[in-house]
């Protein structure tokens, strides 16, 4: 009998949690979803949620999972319960989502020692995500050797960007020793959702100009002209660029300096400051929107403040990347904030109408799982939301690389 191999497994290993999905590639559903998270603490967790027909509602276990290696053990026992196992026939590949990639990777890529090698090359640009990346890929080479495994990578969709948008004004040689450059993140998502919104749009992806707000916990914005990347607001690293949950996004690089002068803080410190004690969080003590709205329906002052600045921020950049674009056909809100919080999408775009932005009040309180038009009819711009699906776009271009060349004897 002949079985094809047509799932694919995608992994997001972070520094104490893996996510997982197994996707059916032949109509792009789920068949299992899952997060095992406090790796390494004693109260490690694993919630799998099976989507096959009979399999049942969700299951949790509790205690320590050790390390990584422990809980990709665990997350194929789950999977093998509903008969999914890491063994059948019927998977094709491993998709790992990989943060950094450098200026090397611009695709997908079949992993070898060689490509290991390179990620972990990348280590010192991307100290807390590229670590735990290779630890997820090794520990899957070890429970699957004979299986392709691919990295898909945050920083590819952003490697078209032109070299005056990548660049820093520093001193070039300074720069090229230590590989300072701008490589923007969440590229996957902004290769999806772009795409997306040209297909909303009823165009090809390289016909329409697009700004993609990328609002999350960590957010980003991505100038995409005719489907390539021209610029965005991460940088070296995710701290560059908009407001987020607890990052403060863009400031002036001498506050670094002024604390450690004035406040005496070490590096470690002010790193730990800028990415986890800043942003929302740093600003009125709640990192989740849904919270801050809710104080700022209260009339609470911090937390208004704190929404402010986010949105002022937000529209900095909507601003700087229409001049970068010229003309644009769509901004896009995307991820929990921007897919969910209708208060956001509104004040985003508040008093841009000279511009040709505009939401329809209406359109915009719409709930939904689909992609949809929130601006007027017949405005110059559309405003759209389209829920991002970055496990499905790694889904994809796994398949896509290495899918077609697996049918295998069962
Ligand atoms: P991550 O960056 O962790 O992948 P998500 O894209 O899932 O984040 O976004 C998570 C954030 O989305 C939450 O912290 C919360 O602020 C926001 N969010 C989720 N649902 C809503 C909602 N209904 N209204 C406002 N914000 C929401």
């Amino acid at each position: 009998m002949t079985a094809h191999a047509t799932r694919v497994l995608v992994l997001n290993s972070g520094s104490s949690s893996v996510k997982y999905q197994l996707l059916e590639m032949q109509d792009n559903s789920r068949l299992a979803v899952g997060l095992v998270e406090r790796i390494g603490e004693r109260d490690s967790r694993l919630v799998h949620t099976p989507l096959t027909a009979g399999a049942g509602g969700k299951r949790e276990r509790t205690g320590k999972i050790a390390d990584h290696t422990e809980a990709l053990r665990a997350v194929a026992d789950e999977l093998a319960r509903d008969g999914l196992g890491l063994d059948s026939p019927e998977l094709a590949a491993i998709g790992h989502r990989v943060v950094h990639g450098g200026l090397k990777f611009s695709e997908p890529t079949v992993i070898d020692d060689g490509v290991l090698a390179e990620i972990e090359r990348l280590v010192p640009v991307a100290p807390l995500h590229n670590p735990a990346n290779l630890t997820g890929i090794r520990t899957a080479r070890e429970l699957r050797p004979d299986l392709p495994q691919v990295a898909v990578f945050d920083t590819a969709f952003h490697t078209t960007m032109p070299e005056y948008a990548a660049r820093y004004a520093i001193d070039t040689e300074t720069a090229d020793a230590h590989r300072i450059r701008r490589y923007g993140f969440h590229g996957t998502s902004h290769a999806y959702v772009s795409r997306k919104t040209a297909a909303l749009l009823g165009k090809d992806p390289s016909e329409v100009n697009v700004i993609v707000l990328h609002l999350g916990n960590g957010a980003s914005a991505a100038a995409v002209a005719g489907g390539r990347c021209v610029d965005t607001s991460m940088g070296l690293t995710p701290l560059e660029g908009l407001v987020m949950g607890t990052r403060s996004g863009d400031i002036d690089p001498a506050v670094t300096f002024h604390l450690t002068r004035v406040a005496g803080m070490s590096v470690d410190e002010i790193d730990e400051l800028l990415n986890k004690k800043s942003g929302l969080a740093g600003l009125c003590g709640d990192n989740d929107m849904r919270e801050i709205l809710r104080r700022v329906d209260e009339g609470d002052e911090r937390a208004r403040l704190a929404f402010d600045i986010y949105i002022h921020r937000l529209k900095k950049y909507i601003g700087a990347y229409s001049a970068v674009l010229g003309r644009v056909d769509a901004v896009v809100f995307t991820a929990g904030v921007g897919e969910n919080a209708a208060a956001v999408r509104e004040a985003a775009v508040a008093g841009l109408g000279p511009m040709g932005l505009a939401v329809d009040a209406d359109r915009n309180a719409v709930r939904s799982d689909e992609p949809r038009i929130i601006s007027p009819d017949g405005a110059r711009t559309v405003v759209a939301v389209v829920p991002t699906d970055e496990e499905l776009e790694i889904a994809q271009q796994t398949f896509a690389l290495v899918g077609e060349v697996r049918t295998v004897d069962a």
